[in-house]
């Protein structure tokens, strides 16, 4: 099974999810629940896993700056 079936979503509580990489870039992220209840989360642009609890929900003008994510949304 992929990971990148139908099951992937990009937001949480109806609220998208952003990561920061250690450049400074903001990626959207997508994710996906395994076993029922590990949730599992990479970027959208496929250029990293987002590791565990380091994903957010965006604040107010908190946009995603990563090109390749943005073109794929
Ligand atoms: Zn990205």
């Amino acid at each position: 099974m992929s990971l990148h079936d139908s099951n992937s979503t990009r937001e949480i509580n109806g609220r998208p999810i952003h990561w920061k990489d250690k450049a400074g870039v903001v990626h959207a992220a997508e994710g996906n629940w395994l076993m029922s209840r590990d949730f599992c989360l990479w970027t959208v642009c496929g250029s990293a896993d987002v590791p565990a609890n380091t994903g957010y929900h965006p604040g107010d003008g908190d946009k995603v700056t990563c090109e390749a994510c943005l073109s794929k949304q």
